[in-house]
């Protein structure tokens, strides 16, 4: 899509201080929008209350900071969209895209038949039955049999029947929280954001914000998923890992070894400050040069 704005964010979760793989991909991000003289904004993914840690935010702003990172505009918060998400949610009901289901996690593993993507399929045992909106409630998005398709940008073609491969998924949790796929879809709106560049983790998500993107009215970005970063044991680094945060006292290895990672070769010219790093990153950035394997930090 060629658009004339193009808008871009980095969207942490503050459960655990930046690490090498959500380094990556704020630099992808940012230095993709850089790239096309975009905008890039910055939103803390603070919904789920029980993982996020208290002051992790200015810390992960700290951070960003002190690797040169400049962003657009004010930090958001998806707890302060809270309003956004249950208008949603109430649009999607009044369309008939939603029902209230009451099975619990064990329940679900007893009965499904299919595994989908991501586990097992829920088999639709409260589909019918009209149940009411109660704590204690799930709400979950009607999927069905329509291939959904969009090309990523490193990835290319991807598809997915969500009936099939994901089944009705939930928006909005028992315990009242808003599910990350109906947060993620509002956020991205509420921002105006035009590309999302974000880790390949969220590859097979993105079917399912398509979906709900589509059923809200709203336009769909394009997308960017970078590699993932793998540790040495194999294991993908996440957030709550505290194994490798980046030290932001020394930022410039670890956002060389960061852009090398990303496919980037390094400029021919000796050592960079931050400040000639981020002249000549965007004008250097060549997205298809990053490999879609795996690869280990
Ligand atoms: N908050 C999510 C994470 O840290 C990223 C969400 C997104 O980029 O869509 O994994």
């Amino acid at each position: 899509m060629v658009t004339s704005v193009y808008r871009g964010r980095f969207a942490p979760s503050p459960t655990g201080a930046l690490h090498f793989g959500s380094l990556a991909a704020a630099l992808a991000s940012c230095v993709d929008a850089r790239a096309h003289a975009g905008e890039w904004l910055l939103r803390m993914d603070d919904l789920d209350q029980g993982r996020c840690v208290a002051g992790m935010d200015s810390r992960i702003l700290a951070t960003l900071e002190a690797f040169g990172f400049e962003w657009d505009g004010q930090v958001a918060y998806q707890t302060a969209h809270l309003g956004a998400y249950r208008e949603a949610l109430g649009r999607l009901q009044q369309s008939g895209h939603v029902y209230y289901c009451r099975c619990s996690r064990s329940q679900i593993a007893q009965a499904a038949q299919r595994s989908g993507v991501e586990g097992p399929i829920y088999p639709g045992t409260c589909r019918e039955l009209s149940l009411p909106d109660k704590p204690g409630h799930a709400a979950r998005i009607r999927s069905n049999e329509r291939e959904i398709v969009f090309v990523d940008r490193l990835f290319g073609h991807q598809e997915q029947v969500l009936a099939r491969d994901v089944g009705d998924f939930v928006i909005r949790r028992a315990d009242g929280f808003f599910a990350y796929q109906l947060a993620v879809v509002v956020d991205d709106e509420l921002a105006g954001i035009t590309q999302v560049v974000r880790g390949a983790d969220l590859l097979l998500s993105t079917p399912r914000q398509i979906f709900l993107s589509r059923l809200l009215d709203y336009p769909t970005p394009d997308y960017l998923h970078i590699p993932l970063v793998f540790g040495s044991d194999g294991r993908k680094l996440s957030k709550a890992d505290s194994a490798h945060p980046v030290d932001p006292s020394d930022p410039m290895p670890a956002l060389l070894a960061a852009w090398r990672f990303l496919g980037q070769a390094l400029p021919h010219v000796g050592p960079l400050s931050l400040t000639e790093f981020w002249q000549w990153a965007p004008s250097a950035w060549q997205p298809a040069l990053m490999s879609t394997g795996v690869a280990h930090d």
